[in-house]
């Protein structure tokens, strides 16, 4: 069985940065990790609970405790969709039919 990894072309994704960015998920601090208001919960103080890792996309809210391990899932995540649709929408699959 051929990887779905495979179908995926690295080269296409956005940067950490420029994905979020793209997701108008304003990113605070500078470094490896960076502090953002999380999506997937409502929190009226709206305080910084998600923490993102600029260099593998990782992130994780101290709030609501979702977690991933790179902005594909949080793409996954926060649009309900598969691995393949995600990749799909970031323009990365290679068989796109
Ligand atoms: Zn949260």
């Amino acid at each position: 069985m051929k990887s779905r990894q495979a179908m995926m072309i690295e080269d296409k994704l956005p940067s950490v940065e420029a994905y979020f960015q793209s997701q108008r998920v304003k990113l605070f601090g500078d470094g490896v990790w960076r502090s953002a208001y999380c999506h997937f919960h409502y929190d009226k103080k709206l305080e910084r609970m998600m923490r993102i890792n600029m260099k593998k996309g990782q992130f994780f809210c101290f709030q609501c405790g979702v977690e991933g391990k790179d902005f594909i899932q949080y793409h996954e995540k926060r649009y309900g969709l598969s691995f393949v649709k995600a990749v799909k929408r970031l323009g990365a699959w290679k068989a796109d039919k």
